[in-house]
């Protein structure tokens, strides 16, 4: 049987939390110079985009895209959208907030408004994901943000802030 299909996927780990760890990732001359190193080591980066793929499954039901939208989407996959929209939901959502694929499962684009509310990044909603390049699925999207080739992966690349949650007034 061949891999299925997308499915919303209500993260394992609240908003707050992947806020608080992000920083823990964050590009650095070290982090740099690993995923260069990693990309000379095939092997290694196998292994290591392994240990990416299960850890991010885990947590968030990652599907590798390789260029990774969390840090915009308050942290919830747009790629589990069974129509891997990067930009908002469809307008098949049910009024309940239901997938109009998958009826009884949350739309995950309602699960990432949630999320940024509750941890005041509404406005990371609205910047502008530009289209993935379908090349890089199934490789490590830390080795590319460590290398600096998520730049300009949304509008206003840089307005985002990948640290705390901000506390709502
Ligand atoms: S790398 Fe892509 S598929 Fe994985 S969590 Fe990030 S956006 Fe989702």
């Amino acid at each position: 049987m061949g891999e299925q299909g997308p499915r919303p996927v209500r993260p394992r780990i609240s908003a707050r939390a992947s806020y608080l760890i992000a920083p823990l990732v964050r590009p650095n001359r070290l982090y740099r110079a690993v995923a260069a190193r990693l990309e000379r080591m095939p092997r290694a980066l196998r292994l290591f985009t392994g240990l990416e793929r299960r850890g991010k499954e885990a947590l968030y039901g990652c599907r590798m895209c390789g260029q990774c939208a969390l840090p915009a989407t308050a942290y919830a996959c747009p790629m589990t959208c069974p129509k891997q929209l990067r930009n908002g939901p469809c307008g098949g959502v049910a009024a309940n907030g239901d997938c109009e694929v998958h009826p009884g499962q949350r739309c995950v684009w309602l699960i990432a408004w949630e999320r940024a509310a509750a941890t005041g990044h509404d406005a990371d909603l609205a910047l502008l994901q530009r289209p993935i390049d379908q090349r890089l699925r199934g490789t490590s999207s830390w080795v590319h943000y460590w290398l600096g080739r998520d730049e300009g992966l949304w509008t206003g690349a840089g307005t985002v802030d990948l640290g705390m949650p901000r506390v709502r007034p």
